[in-house]
């Protein structure tokens, strides 16, 4: 065989065969023009083994990179995947995303939610954020469970390193919670006031947000926060900063959606509780049948063989009441490992309860949980600061200091800090000025992104002023709650105390609904509001708010069409058709054709539309009439689109 016709059998040049043949074993002279057909043949089957081969190779190297390549890619994804659990905090979600935690709040005011540090966020919220953020979200396992807050972690922390001679005993702070009218504000009271009794010099207790009762030379924080369902987000910061939770049912009704709700709180925050069954004066009271409801869900009463204590009570009566005490002095008892605090160790303790008082400035309820305050010291509370002017216990009385447990309220702070703010004492004061400035620079920023916030749906304005700082986020949260696909709530501005001549000016310049809960309205707004007739709308029944809202999104709603249908008319034939205008002729088959009613064309059969328009003139015999009834013929124009 010519080397020619062998390099073009194997399509390569004669110089490259030549070139190949030595590596296949062949030799043959520089100059042969021809090979044997049988050492030829081979050639060919060699060459096109080796070539097999190479491409094999080839394409498993291929692979290899492409996987490699992928693995790669993948790595750079996952390095933004972050995995959130059910539920996260602010701080925690901005420590996963390794981002500063105003980034996060910014990034969750422009999606209308304003929280603190701790706020609890749900998953799809959290998500949302995450991925704003560029990160890819999985829903992950429950956390490692580092229960409680982040006041509760700090302490948890600065106990661990506290050497034991330091510490002493402390109160244990009890959240009360449980569903709507199951008794948990009436049980307060009744604690309160069998305290009030037994202490015999009587006493105006003042209302702080919490309150400290004694029984048996024990003392125990009560966090007093409204009962009422709105205020869901202050029971759960409750839960948060309680170190132990009395859980009330009722005793003739049942275990309830907020039951089942404030039990999730619990156990998320692993708190030792009592189930206080209430309301055993009335006749209908069945407690055996709340046993076997709590059995059902995994807490079987000790009674009944399980671990749950449960106690029969009556805050009406006070029956049980004392009991409650006991048992609660009790499981402090059991947990006394962790009721403990170094009074000489750094401050740590956090805001239940907040409001701007016109004669005091900012008021701010709080517990310690370590260390002790004294008066004159400088504080930071997230986003507040100042030199407490003066600490009062609730009786009123002025305290020179203060340490864990015992709910006091401090003067003198420059501005309202949040529920749930964390306090800390700076005794340098070059480091306070420092700080100070840092509260100063986060502030605006925060502000100004969420003014840049625009919407295109409807929005529902509103002014929310409330009594205390508690019921305004609770209010502020119910309200996030409520918002509809089609409606925008939006809150133009909130306050704490009562409604001023400012407010009442923005309500007419933003048309904003003023609200007031808990609060009255300044004379001189009132008479502005009434010139200028504007709404303003008061309550003290969170409910009765919250329904009004709902009332008020249901107006804004764009209002449903209902359509009624006239008649069928057949088209027999069409004269013209230019641009939108059809002008055709038909009978009416069914009911009747009017002018100007809003018409739809079927292909036939009434399987296909074929368009949608007006009925914009109608004749029968040439003369224009208004309507045609079934069984007569007509010419009709129709302006539409029509195919
Ligand atoms: P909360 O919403 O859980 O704080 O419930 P409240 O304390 O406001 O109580 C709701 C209603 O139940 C009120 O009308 C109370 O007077 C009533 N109530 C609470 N405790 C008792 C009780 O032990 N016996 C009776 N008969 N009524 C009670």
């Amino acid at each position: 065989m010519n080397i020619t016709e062998l390099a073009r059998r194997l399509k390569i040049t004669p110089n490259e065969l030549k070139d190949e043949l030595p590596k296949l074993g062949f030799h043959i002279g520089p100059r042969a023009i021809q090979i044997p057909d049988k050492q030829a043949r081979q050639v060919i089957d060699l060459y096109r083994q080796k070539k097999e081969k190479e491409q094999a190779l080839e394409k498993a190297k291929k692979k290899i990179v492409q996987k490699k390549e992928k693995e790669e890619e993948k790595e750079k994804k996952e390095e933004k995947i972050v995995r959130i659990s059910s539920t996260i905090q602010v701080y925690k979600l901005a420590e996963k995303l390794n981002l500063p935690v105003v980034t996060v709040m910014n990034e969750l005011i422009k999606n209308g939610v304003l929280s603190s540090v701790n706020e609890n966020l749900d998953y799809e919220i959290a998500a949302i954020v995450a991925q704003n953020l560029g990160f890819s979200v999985e829903k992950g396992e429950e956390e490692e469970k580092e229960t409680g807050t982040l006041v509760k972690q700090k302490f948890q922390q600065a106990l661990k390193s506290t050497d034991k001679k330091e510490l002493r005993p402390r109160a244990p702070v009890v959240v009360v919670m449980g569903h709507v009218d199951h008794g948990k504000s009436s049980i307060l009271s009744a604690i309160r006031e069998i305290d009030m009794i037994s202490r015999e010099k009587g006493g105006i207790t003042q209302h702080i947000g919490a309150y400290s009762v004694t029984k048996n030379d024990h003392e125990v924080t009560f966090i007093d926060t409204p009962g009422h369902e709105a205020f869901e987000s202050m029971r759960a910061r409750g839960g948060e900063v309680a170190d132990i939770a009395t859980l009330v049912i009722s005793a003739d009704d049942k275990i309830q959606p907020q039951t089942l709700e404030s039990i999730k709180v619990i156990q998320n925050e692993g708190l030792p509780f009592i189930v206080a069954i209430n309301k055993i004066d009335k006749p209908d009271a069945d407690v055996e049948k709340i046993k076997k409801e709590l059995s059902e869900i995994n807490l079987t009463p000790e009674d009944w063989g399980g671990k749950v204590i449960t106690i029969p009570v009556s805050a009406k009566t006070k029956q049980g009441i004392e009991d409650l005490l006991e048992m609660i002095n009790l499981v402090a008892e059991m947990h006394k490992d962790t009721l403990v605090t170094n009074p000489n160790g750094t401050l740590i303790g956090t805001v239940i309860e907040s409001y701007l008082d016109h004669g005091y400035g900012p008021v701010a309820t709080l517990i310690l949980y370590n260390g002790t305050l004294r008066r004159g010291e400088n504080v930071i509370i997230d986003s507040s600061y100042g030199r407490i002017r003066s600490i009062k216990d609730q009786w009123g009385k002025s305290l020179e200091s203060v340490g864990a447990s015992m709910p006091v309220q401090i003067f003198g702070l420059k501005n309202v800090p949040q529920v749930g703010d964390i306090v800390e004492v700076v005794k340098n004061n070059r480091e306070f000025k420092k700080r100070i400035k840092q509260i100063r620079i986060s502030a605006p920023a925060i502000e100004s992104s969420q003014e840049k916030e625009v919407s295109k749906v409807p929005q529902l304005k509103v002014i929310v002023r409330a009594d205390v700082l508690g019921s305004l986020e609770a209010i502020i949260h119910s309200l996030e709650k409520l918002e509809h696909p089609e409606v925008k709530i939006k809150v133009v501005k909130k306050g704490l105390a009562n409604i001023t001549e400012s407010d009442v000016d923005l309500s007419q310049a933003a048309h904003a609904w003023i609200i007031g809960f808990g609060v009255d309205i300044g004379a001189s707004a009132k008479q502005l509001a009434h010139e200028l007739r504007l709404k303003i709308s008061l309550y003290s029944v969170i409910y009765d708010l919250i329904q009004e809202v709902k009332q008020e999104i249901n107006k804004l709603l764009p209002e449903e069409v209902e359509e009624e249908e006239l008649g069928k008319v057949e088209i027999l034939k069409v004269f013209q058709h230019k641009g939108k205008e059809t002008i055709a002729g038909g009978k009416v088959v069914h009911g009747k054709v009017i002018k100007n009613v809003l018409a739809r064309v079927w292909a036939e059969g009434g399987q296909e539309l074929k368009g949608e328009g007006e009925i914009s003139q109608l004749q029968v015999n040439k003369r224009d009439v208004d309507e045609v009834k079934e069984g007569s013929e007509c010419g009709m124009k129709f302006v539409g689109n029509v195919d």
